[in-house]
């Protein structure tokens, strides 16, 4: 993927109206691999204009026609797989089976099942004496994360497109190329001219400027609860709709009964896999206090066999941020036993797979997103407890549970504060809605609610 010099605005690629940019650096060996415009708010209001001036016709596109563009989307996509996967192992530093697997595999299958919604999802309904539709929510503007950079934004984009929406996105700083690669596929596949634009460059610049255009009528944002909090209250005050996905501090509850040795294998896994910069990671062990010191030791030598084979984390400052996290723990008393702060290597930004045990359920280590590959082990002494420690954090974004039979981790889903559970290591389902109770955000995400998320209704009394 050569880096575009230029923002893709109504239709194509065009300069922006400063000269700032944007550096694109490989995690792995801290080179410099490419540079991308940084928008100034000038061009986040030319964008803006472009999703407006394209709103009408789009909104009135059959659904059927929209669902054309967006097989056609899902085809480039997959057509250029390859190149997806080594663009995001070349920004994110992801290996290249999982780049392949998930950060290409996932946004395919997602802007896939976005093609068949669009085509059969029931836009309008009878209500009674009333005809409701479901029409466009408007100009979108998307502001998203690096950790899986394309699927965040097929997950905003591929729903939005699909309910007749517009869209302007500003991806995060650091992985804008396959952000560049996606504009490339949404030309490709034929979206009319200001249907999709992309403004590369900083959040507090270029994001702050999207989140507050007035001529934005919804903001769907991913990232840090910071943000979000702030986005939040900006869109508030325009009383305008936002749909936030923040943080989370997920917990992996392994109830006695349980295949120990396999809810652990898949725990440490879960935490590992993308270098711990995952939203919806289970971060959070809890294991019985009977089973406690067998967990600790399997989970222990689960993450050793992760020290070859894990990437790097994004960049420098995400690196001294979990580095002082481990640190941190350190000094709160947990006892690590596995990993640790030194640097594993001398070039890129790496971090080694981090085991604490002994840690409690007060400690930073266990309340705060640390976002890297950073695992605490905590003891409960019964259920009620289990469920405590569970729910005992701002968030509630996903988790899981472990348990002889299916009903009995069922039971234990059913009564926690959280957005999705995985049960007995149950796969990610791309039609399943994701999202968080309490601090971890407002909204769904995926499948037919996701695309909930981007309509408004009206309706017709007979
Ligand atoms: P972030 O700062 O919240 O960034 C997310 C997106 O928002 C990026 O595109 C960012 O641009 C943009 N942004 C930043 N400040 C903004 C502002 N004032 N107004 C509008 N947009 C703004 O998150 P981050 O720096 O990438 O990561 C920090 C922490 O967030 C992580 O350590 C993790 O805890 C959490 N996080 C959560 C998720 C999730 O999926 N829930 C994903 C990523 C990170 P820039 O890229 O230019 O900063
Ligand atoms: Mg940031």
């Amino acid at each position: 993927m050569k880096p575009h010099d230029g923002l893709y605005l109504d239709g194509a690629w065009r300069p922006a109206s400063g000269p700032a940019v944007v550096d694109v650096v490989n995690p792995a060996d801290e080179q410099i691999i490419g540079r991308v415009p940084a928008a100034t708010a000038e061009d986040v209001d030319t964008a803006v204009r472009a999703a407006r001036a394209a709103l009408p016709g789009w909104a009135v596109t059959p659904p059927a026609e929209r669902a054309v563009r967006l097989a056609a989307l899902r085809d480039v996509l997959a057509a250029r797989k390859d190149e997806i996967a080594e663009t995001v192992t070349a920004e994110l530093g992801s290996p290249p089976a999982f780049s392949q697997a998930v950060h290409a595999g996932v946004p395919i299958a997602v802007a896939g099942s976005y093609a068949e919604l669009a085509a059969t999802y029931a836009f309008e309904e009878r209500v009674g004496n009333s005809l409701v539709l479901h029409e466009p929510a408007g100009v979108v503007g998307a502001i998203t994360p690096w950790n899986y950079p394309l699927h965040q934004i097929v997950a905003k984009a591929a729903p939005a497109l699909a309910a007749g929406c517009t869209v302007v996105l500003k991806p995060a700083e650091d992985t804008p190329l396959v952000a560049q690669l996606f504009a490339e596929a949404v030309h490709e596949a034929g979206f009319p001219a200001g249907v999709f634009n992309l403004v590369t460059g900083l959040g507090p610049v270029a994001g702050q400027a999207l989140a507050g255009h007035p001529d934005v009528d919804l903001v769907s944002f991913t990232g840090s609860t910071a943000v979000g909090r702030r986005i939040g209250a900006t869109a508030g005050g325009a009383v305008k709709r936002v749909a936030l996905e923040l943080g989370g501090k997920s917990a992996n509850v392994i109830l006695p009964s349980a295949d120990l040795a396999r809810a652990v294998a898949v725990g440490v896994a879960n935490v590992m896999s993308n270098s711990g910069q995952t939203c919806s990671a289970w971060t959070r062990m809890l294991v019985h206090s009977a089973q406690y010191d067998e967990a600790v030791a399997l989970a222990a030598a689960a993450a050793a066999k992760y020290a070859e084979r894990i990437g790097p984390v994004v960049s420098a400052r995400q690196r001294d941020r979990v580095r002082g996290y481990i640190e941190k723990g350190v000094a709160e008393g947990a006892r690590l036993v596995a990993g640790g702060p030194e640097a594993p290597r001398e070039r890129g930004y790496y971090v080694s797979p981090t085991v604490f045990a002994d840690v409690t359920p007060e400690m930073a280590i266990a309340q705060e997103e640390i976002f890297g590959p950073v695992l605490s082990v905590l003891r409960y002494t019964d259920e009620d407890d289990a469920l405590r420690i569970a729910d005992g954090t701002v968030y509630g974004l996903a988790g899981a549970v472990w348990a002889g039979d299916e009903a009995e981790a069922v039971a234990f889903a059913r009564r926690m504060a959280t957005g999705q559970v995985d049960i007995n290591g149950g796969r990610f389902n791309p039609l399943a809605p994701f999202g968080g109770y309490k601090q971890s955000g407002v909204g769904r995400e995926l499948g037919a609610h996701g695309l909930a998320e981007y309509l408004q209704t009206k309706s017709l009394q007979f």
